[in-house]
């Protein structure tokens, strides 16, 4: 509302909402990315884990192909075997060694010809396959050996551990890669372990061959996740931070705009700064006063007097309106009945009320208090409700509608042609008058279609037994054309403008 008063700011649920507004997107947000990329990253372990699978299974069946092809040598003396084996080893991919065994003794190496070590045989993952932190040869240098036996004799191939560590390092650059051949396993900076494997922050899995007694773990260091989302969504993010801000200032705005309407208008109400001005309606035939509408101002402090189009929404929105009414009637039967005597008997005063009063069950009374301050008979108050805001009809608005009308209030219909009223929502209501929209009656003289709507409510409501008013009456022309229809109460700029009540009551006076 644009007519508002500044007040100190407190730190309450209210200020904090618009936070809360704002970092609740965020978080979410950050949630959705967080799971992405954990997915990613769970996506990205499993498929460098089939990659290193692939290639150590590579690298393993060339160590099987060597020491099958060998196998037939094994028990034969070195002398002849020494060759083959040298061969071999200069054939094979990734082949280091080759060697042959018997009873547990390794008795013929590619490298030195004879020679003589025990094979512990027992300590071969599956009989096969077997990591070794080193040899005789070079020791502390990780070596993999594989075993292929027929009955005593046996067959033993070895790769150099740097063609594991290449693998490792290289396939899937940020992925954390370790090899696991039984109890021993190795990481991505060659050394061979014996401890329990290590375990990953981010994405850790375990992928086996399906050839060899080998296993693959995978995945990702500590905040692996939190860089991916940095390096991949950055847009994503900065769109966060954009919804996160858009999110919150809109709420403090919003918030904003209502505290400080309502606040403004708790005060107003407060300080009695909503008056009434009263607009005659006059009567068919010699067009005197029959009665006047009520109709808000705000006589604001600063702004002066306010339209009632420029607070009303906003007091509606508020349910402050409710208050607002029953203070205004309050002020109108204090303005006018010390003057009861001017009027006609039957002087009808309307009084605008909104849908959301019609559901407060202490309306009645608000009327019942109006009219008591008058004599008997003396004036009619009429509510009008706007056509463009209906009240749904329930059990209790039945009820309300009854009473009032026991009471003799008489509902009118404001705005009518501007909505959708059905027949049967005015049967319902028992509505007693209908006031035609102002925008018909300017088209008096001006559009053929209009006139035609005009023409259609006046004869509906002669058929309904309705009453009717006609609005924003300004012109002669307009004037005569209702007249000729037989339209009860005419009201508008030609007869009178809204007026204070010192204009109200002069213009009354005998
Ligand atoms: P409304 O109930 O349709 O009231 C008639 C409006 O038309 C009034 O405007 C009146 O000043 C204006 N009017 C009267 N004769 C003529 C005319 O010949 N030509 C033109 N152009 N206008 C004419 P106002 O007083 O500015 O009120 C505007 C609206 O504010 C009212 O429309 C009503 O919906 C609402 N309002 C006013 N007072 C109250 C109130 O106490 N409670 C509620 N809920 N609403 C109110
Ligand atoms: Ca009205
Ligand atoms: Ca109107």
């Amino acid at each position: 509302m644009p007519l508002s008063v500044k007040r100190p700011g407190r730190w309450t649920l209210r200020a904090l909402l618009p936070w809360l507004v704002g970092i609740l997107p965020m978080l979410l947000g950050l949630l959705i990315l967080n799971w992405q990329a954990h997915r990613e990253l769970a996506a990205r372990a499993q498929s460098t884990a089939a990659q290193a699978v692939e290639h150590i299974d590579w690298i393993v069946s060339n160590l099987a192909g060597a020491a099958h092809s060998l196998l037939p040598l094994a028990g034969e003396p070195c002398d002849n075997a020494q060759l083959p084996l040298r061969e071999v080893v200069t054939r094979t991919s990734f082949v280091r060694s080759t060697n042959l065994f018997s009873n547990d003794n390794l008795y013929c190496s590619s490298l030195f010809g004879p020679y003589s070590e025990p094979v512990k045989t027992d300590e071969y993952v599956d009989g096969t396959l077997r990591l070794m932190d080193g040899n005789s040869v070079t020791p502390g240098h990780a070596l993999l050996v594989y075993l292929e036996r027929n009955g005593k004799h046996g067959a033993l191939t070895t790769a150099d551990g740097d063609h594991l560590v290449t693998a490792l390092r290289l396939i899937g650059s940020n992925t954390r890669l370790v090899l696991q051949v039984g109890p021993r396993w190795m990481g991505e900076d060659g050394q061979v372990h014996n401890d329990a494997l290590p375990a990953f922050a981010e994405a850790s899995m375990q992928l086996s061959s399906t050839n060899y007694p080998y296993s693959i773990n995978s995945g990702f260091a500590a905040g692996s996740a939190w860089h991916l989302m940095q390096s991949e969504y950055p847009a994503m993010l900065g769109l966060l931070v954009f919804i996160g801000v858009i999110a919150g200032t809109a709420c403090r705005w919003q918030l904003r705009r209502a505290s400080s309407s309502r606040a403004e208008l708790q005060r107003a109400i407060e300080a009695d700064e909503f008056i009434p001005y009263y607009q005659p309606v006059v009567r068919d035939g010699d067009f005197r006063w029959a009665g006047a509408e009520v109709l808000m101002r705000w006589q604001h402090p600063r702004e002066g007097m306010v339209r009632p189009d420029l607070f009303i929404p906003y007091a509606e929105h508020s349910g402050q309106i409710v208050a607002m009414t029953r203070r205004l009637m309050q002020r109108v039967a204090a303005d006018l009945a010390p003057h009861a005597e001017r009027f006609v008997d039957g002087f009808h005063i309307g009084v605008n009320i909104t849908a959301d009063h019609c559901q407060d069950p202490q309306l009645y009374d608000d009327c019942r208090t109006f009219l008591a301050q008058f004599p008997p008979g003396r004036v009619i108050l009429t509510l009008e409700l706007t056509e463009r805001k209906l009240i749904e009809a329930s059990q209790a608005t039945d009820l309300l509608f009854d009473k009032l009308h026991q009471l003799g209030v008489m509902i009118a219909i404001d705005d009518f042609g501007t909505g959708q009223s059905s027949l049967s929502y005015l049967r319902q209501f028992k509505v007693d008058y209908l006031k035609i929209d102002q925008s018909f009656v300017a088209m008096i003289g001006v559009d053929a279609l209009s006139l035609h709507i005009l023409d259609s409510i006046i004869t509906l409501s002669g058929k309904l037994g309705l009453g009717i008013v006609a609005e924003g009456v300004e012109t002669v022309e307009q004037r005569d054309y209702l007249a000729a229809r037989q339209v009860n109460f005419q009201q508008g700029y030609l007869f009178a403008r809204p007026m204070p009540i010192s204009d109200f009551l002069s213009a009354t006076s005998p």
